[in-house]
């Protein structure tokens, strides 16, 4: 078999990866060498991994692929801090990755935030999206969205200096390409990969799913055992603005989704980030943030405005002024609100832009 085609070890739960250990006869503890190897000692190939016989080296090696993704492309923005790499898949698909680093700042710890993909492509064609314009490719695998992670601690690593020690990715964002609940399986699998506590140890409280707001999966997610961050993709104060932006509206309107957050809210007792990108022209007028401060009134919930990040689709970001007077009418009805001020325009950091310039040769 060619070794593109055998499957992924990253796509093995700890539990998986100790039954396949098992099957070629081994003690458990090999299992638990192999698995710190592979996410904590940022293993690249079996061969490295000399805790392990050889032997044992040369039949995993036979069996399964150490890493799905090829970085083919790596951008870094003038500021140094968004670092962005396009991969391609065993299959020729192509993803992105952001890293961005955030500095400590009043008492804050720093932070090393990765926003991996879920999907290749997106198939919800949100007209504001460069990935949404690409249409569906194909779902991710576990492995795949958890090797993310690694390739980003990888990079960390290779990046301190002497006597430093290695920086990690200490925050998961699931806001690059794809929608999470589209692949949900998929996506909770990954959450528990990168959770576990002799791996990646990435707390479920430092990881963010966002979504445009799939009912059925808000619902399930309110019963995972997982105490993740919830951010919904909201964008508009009412339908008929929502769906003009997001097809998926028709689907499950404003008060569908505003149903099954507050069932979220009342299950898991955890606050709600709605995502807000501004439109300039389509939904940025002080009425649009009037609105949208009574559809929130009394939740427990945050806002994140987002100014666009502008794409082919010829949307524009609206003056500051602007963005002010909308935040400050969504305070003043009781929403605490922020801006999240762009990250790495200069690198075509917006979901799926990179993959749009790699494919059309544009730059
Ligand atoms: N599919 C999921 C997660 C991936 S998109 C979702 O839609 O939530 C992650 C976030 O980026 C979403 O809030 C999405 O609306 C936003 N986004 C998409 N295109 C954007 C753009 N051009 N500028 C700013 N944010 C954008
Ligand atoms: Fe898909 Fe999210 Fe982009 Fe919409 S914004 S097209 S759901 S990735």
């Amino acid at each position: 078999m060619s070794p593109d085609a055998l499957p992924s070890i990253f796509d093995l739960t700890r539990s998986e990866l100790s039954d396949a250990i098992a099957e070629l006869g081994e003690p458990a503890y090999r299992g638990k060498q192999i698995w710190k190897a592979l996410y904590v000692e940022d293993a690249t190939s079996f061969d490295e991994i000399t805790t392990l016989p050889r032997l044992l080296r040369d039949r995993l090696a036979q069996r399964y692929r150490l890493d799905p993704l090829t970085a083919v492309l790596q951008r870094k923005s003038n500021d140094g801090l968004v670092e962005k790499t396009l991969f391609r898949l065993a299959d020729g698909e192509l993803i992105e990755t952001v890293l961005m680093r955030y500095e400590s700042r009043d008492g804050s710890r720093a932070r090393r935030t990765a926003c991996i993909s879920t999907q290749a492509g997106c198939a919800l064609g949100c007209t504001f999206c460069a990935t949404g314009q690409q249409g569906f490719r194909r779902q991710l695998t576990a492995g795949e969205i958890a090797a993310q992670v690694l390739h980003v601690n990888r990079r960390l690593a290779a990046q301190a200096k002497p006597g430093e020690d290695k920086e990690r990715v200490t925050n998961v964002v699931f806001m690059g390409m794809g929608e999470p609940f589209a692949n949900y399986d998929n996506t909770m699998r990954a959450v528990g990969i990168l959770n576990d506590d002799d791996g990646v140890r990435l707390g479920a409280r430092h990881m963010t799913i966002s979504t445009v707001g799939l009912v059925p999966q808000i619902l399930k997610l309110a019963d995972e055992p997982y105490q993740i961050n919830l951010a919904i993709s909201l964008h508009a104060p009412n339908d008929k603005i929502r769906s003009a932006t997001m097809p998926i509206n028709r689907r499950y309107p404003i008060a569908r989704i505003m149903r099954a957050c507050r069932t979220y809210i009342s299950k898991t007792n955890r606050r709600i980030s709605f995502e807000y990108v501004l439109l300039s022209g389509e939904n940025d007028r002080p009425e649009h943030a009037e609105e949208l401060g009574e559809l929130l009134k009394g939740m427990l919930c945050h806002v994140n405005l987002i100014p666009v990040n502008a794409t082919d689709a010829g949307y524009t970001r609206p003056p500051d002024g602007r963005i002010g007077k909308f935040r400050d009418i969504l305070k003043r009805s009781g929403i605490a609100v922020t801006v999240r001020f762009e990250k790495g325009t200069d690198i075509d950091a917006g979901c799926g832009q990179l993959r749009a310039r790699a494919l059309t040769g544009a730059d």
